[in-house]
């Protein structure tokens, strides 16, 4: 059996937004990520995905629920055991620019995680780890005593990957790494972490709005919407058989590099805009804007089930009570309408 190394259960995560608000940003979700591999999490910005990262990371308390790393239970940990196993974890953030401090040289940037957790005795061993890191991700040691203005996005989106590599960690959150730099960049990053992956054995849980980034750089993807995860599949197994309406009407956003299916192709697109997540709809958070909602959908939350082996997905249409239901919601498409007409 393949070695889990993070395992999120249940986990839930709430703020107090006053006003006796409450923004249910993270609501019970549950996924394993194995050893080696890289885990996407893919969703409209808003989702949830980005604060599930910064929970497992510890930068947010969790409301409740559970976060496993190699079998420790993150947050049950004492403040020093945490310290010694964030060593272990560590982030790329989205903003290459906003991320970097502007006043401090690269080198202070680098090396400040090997400072705090106090890793080289001797100012030269400091050194050369710091100019191995800035050669590892394709920089010149030369680099060393500029700033990060002198960048540019995907130079300084390097020196946040060097950075996040300084203390040899086995697992990395990418908090969509790319979305912020040029088309032509961006695969140049995405190549930068697959041979690091390879080279380290990293582990990586990627983070992204583009469903097309995320299966590039995936092994498995679990698709988020409205802080609920609603489907996980393998790459493959997503673009081939995707079950959940809400993935269906992502990939279907996808271009087609070839004109001919391009044109051929039905585009699935959502009425309506994503709900508030101080107030989200009953039963399931999708319903709303779902072409396929029959009426159990508005009072029934609908259970996290495995389909087949390894493919999860959260919608009454494959419930045995309710899969045959017809669609009822607001949002029929034109099509279903007609073929009911015909009928
Ligand atoms: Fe949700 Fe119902 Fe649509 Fe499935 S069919 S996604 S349960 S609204």
């Amino acid at each position: 059996m393949e070695d889990k190394i993070l395992e999120v259960k249940n986990l839930v995560k709430y703020f107090d937004v006053g006003k006796a608000d409450i923004l249910k940003a993270v609501n019970d979700v549950s996924f394993h990520i194995f050893k080696g591999e890289t885990y996407g999490l893919v969703g409209e910005s808003g989702c949830g995905k980005s604060t599930i990262g910064r929970t497992i990371l510890g930068l947010y308390e969790k409301t409740s629920g559970d976060v496993w790393f190699n079998y420790e239970n993150v947050h049950g940990l004492s403040e020093k055991e945490q310290f010694a196993l964030y060593r272990k974890m560590q982030m790329i953030f989205q903003d290459p620019y906003a991320s970097l401090n502007p006043r401090s040289t690269i080198r202070e940037i680098i090396s400040e995680p090997l400072e705090v957790h106090g890793i080289f005795k001797k100012k030269k061993d400091l050194m050369n780890r710091v100019y191995e890191l800035l050669e590892e991700v394709g920089l010149s040691r030369d680099h060393v005593n500029r700033y990060p203005h002198e960048f540019s996005g995907g130079q300084r989106q390097r020196i946040g990957i060097a950075r996040a590599l300084a203390l040899n960690p086995d697992f990395i959150i990418a908090d969509e790494p790319i979305s912020a730099l040029d088309v032509s960049v961006q695969a140049q990053v995405v190549n930068l972490m697959k041979r690091l992956q390879r080279e380290k054995g990293l582990t990586f849980l990627f983070i992204a709005h583009d469903l097309s980034m995320v299966k590039q750089f995936s092994d498995r993807i679990g698709v988020m919407y409205l802080g609920n995860l609603v489907e996980e599949t393998d790459g493959e197994d997503l673009y081939e058989n995707p079950l959940h309406p809400y993935t269906k009407a992502l990939l279907s956003a996808i271009p087609i590099p070839d004109p001919d299916i391009e044109e051929e192709r039905e585009r699935i697109i959502l009425e309506g805009e994503l709900p508030s997540p101080i107030n989200p709809p009953s039963g399931c958070v999708f319903r709303t804007r779902c072409p396929m909602a029959m009426d159990i959908c508005k009072d029934v939350k609908p259970v996290w089930q495995e389909i087949k082996s390894g493919h999860r997905v959260a919608c009454h249409l494959y419930d045995q009570n309710y899969k045959d239901s017809p669609p009822t919601g607001p949002q029929r498409t034109k099509e279903m309408e007609e073929e009911e007409i015909q009928a």
